[in-house]
């Protein structure tokens, strides 16, 4: 009996967990299913529809029997989403397609790469403190990756990676595998930086502006506080007697800075708590948090020290803004050189308008990392660092689901790509665990047959039945992977 149960069952040998599939049901990672004895790949393989053959206008000197398609829509690219995985690694890819492209023979090797070392880079376009860093990033209680060094306007996250995957609990693994496959799946992920009192909640979605501890974010800032001061002083010469950006990183004052200076603003006695660095440029004024410019205050006053009764005089006028222009505030200096609340003059808050204007939309960037190892390599050719050298020399071009993908100089295949450029629901799952990620390098036959690649499994790309295939339009952001302009040959084809 147990064996008659077992032999109605199908063994999926795509990836090591070696499912055994019985038929009408589906393997571990929900991509492969035993359909009526049949081994099947779930999703449909992905194919774009080139656009890069734009057939010009009349004007500019169209052919007459111009058929009016104005993409030649009938070059496909084979992508590798839905493509299926080989396992172990000395088995060819599944998809090894040749096309004539300008008159050139190509080849495109395809295969959904299970990455045990992988991971995604985030960055998050705010000021707003989300940890310090090193902090780690947690999703459902595990630790999933850490806060990396801060980029102009942004924060950075640097999650999964083969210590969060394999390197910790089996369960660390597991949420970190689920975290990362649903960002790059472009959906939402709740985590938390930090720990106890500093914990900070942030959710991330691919494309979309990031919320912490329950607020939207809006703006990027235009720039540093001493930026700030620099391109915008002319709205408010003549206005106001100083001004302070506030930025939890670099406050700019407009009497002490070189603008200022350049601009002939007299010395204000202004006095900012922090750190000096340069003339009108403080650093540390506040704590980082959620404040304004990325700082813990609500009151920016609160950087202000007594002003220098030498210099300062009564009815002193002064504009505070953050470098969102967000927040701000006008203050005139009462008899005792106190600043007081007022009411903001028009062409004050126009200023700040016009440095929010300036700002960008906040958006959460997701880049998928991951570095080609062996069934990637050994399933493109049986002498993989010719590959590697192939990449190097720009005769191979990589791409992942037909996106630009950039590739780390140094040694292996180490690739980052945007998954926004990538078709959506790319990204798949084994329970070793590891991401399935799409992966196709593009190059010349020519240049196939001298790495020593799989020729014997070559099949012309119209010769590939691709079942129920998707079709996607290519992406206006992304080149198109077999560009002549992506390889070194571009000008001498042959
Ligand atoms: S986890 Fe998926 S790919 Fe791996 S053996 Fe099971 S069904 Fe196949």
């Amino acid at each position: 009996m147990k064996d008659n149960v077992k032999s109605e069952k199908i063994r999926c040998d795509a990836c090591p967990v070696m499912c055994y599939i019985a038929d009408g049901n589906s393997g571990a990672c929900d991509r492969y299913a035993n359909h009526a004895g049949e081994l099947i790949r779930l999703d449909p393989l992905t194919i774009i529809q080139s656009g890069h053959d734009v057939v010009p206008f009349l004007d500019e000197g169209t052919s007459e029997d111009w058929d009016g398609d104005i993409i030649k829509g009938k070059r496909k690219f084979l992508t590798a989403v839905g493509a299926g995985t080989t396992y172990p690694d000395y088995k060819p890819a599944p998809f090894i397609a040749s096309q004539e492209v300008e008159g050139v023979d190509m080849v495109t090797v395809v295969t959904e790469g299970i990455f045990s070392y992988c991971g995604v880079k985030v960055k998050i376009d705010t000021d707003r403190h989300m940890g310090q860093e090193r902090d780690v990033v947690f999703a459902d209680g595990e630790p999933i990756g850490h806060v990396t060094t801060s980029e102009y306007g942004s924060k950075m996250l640097s999650l999964g990676g083969v210590e969060h995957l394999t390197g910790g609990s089996k369960k660390e693994g597991r949420v970190t595998c689920d975290a990362l496959l649903r960002l790059c799946n472009r959906e939402a992920v709740t985590m938390v930086i930090g720990e106890l009192e500093h914990a900070t909640e942030v959710i991330v979605e691919a494309g979309k502006p990031p919320i912490i501890n329950g607020e939207t974010e809006h703006l990027m800032r235009v720039g540093c506080g001493s930026a700030t001061i620099g391109m915008f002083p002319k709205q408010w010469i003549g206005l106001v007697d100083d001004v302070v950006v506030v930025d939890d990183h670099i406050t700019g004052v407009l009497s002490e800075h070189e603008t200022g200076k350049t601009l002939d603003v007299p010395a204000s006695g202004i006095k900012i708590k922090g750190r000096r660095s340069t003339p009108g440029r403080y650093f540390q004024v506040a704590e980082p948090g959620t404040g304004w410019g990325g700082t813990d205050i609500d009151d920016p006053l609160k950087i202000l020290g007594p002003f220098n009764p030498k210099v300062a005089w009564e009815g002193l006028r002064l504009f505070m803004v953050s470098t969102t222009g967000e927040q701000f505030g006008y203050y005139e200096l009462d008899a005792d050189l106190l600043p007081q609340k007022k009411d903001v003059p028009e062409k004050l808050a126009a200023s700040a308008q016009l440095i929010a204007e300036n700002c960008e939309p906040s958006v959460c960037s997701v880049l998928f990392m991951g570095g080609a190892g062996g069934s990637l390599r050994a399933g493109v050719t049986e002498n993989p660092v010719q590959l590697t050298r192939s990449v190097k020399d720009a005769l191979t071009h990589v791409s992942c689901g037909g996106a630009d993908a950039y590739v780390w100089p140094g040694g292996g295949i180490t690739v980052m790509v945007d998954v926004l450029d990538m078709p959506t629901h790319s990204f798949g799952y084994v329970p070793t665990p590891a991401l399935v990620a799409p992966i196709e390098f593009t190059l010349r036959v020519s240049d196939y047959s001298a790495l020593g690649g799989h020729l014997d499994h070559m099949r012309s790309v119209d010769d590939i039945n691709a079942g129920e295939a998707r079709h996607v339009s290519q992406n206006p952001n992304a080149k198109n992977p077999m560009d002549r302009g992506n390889y070194r040959w571009k000008d001498k084809p042959e």
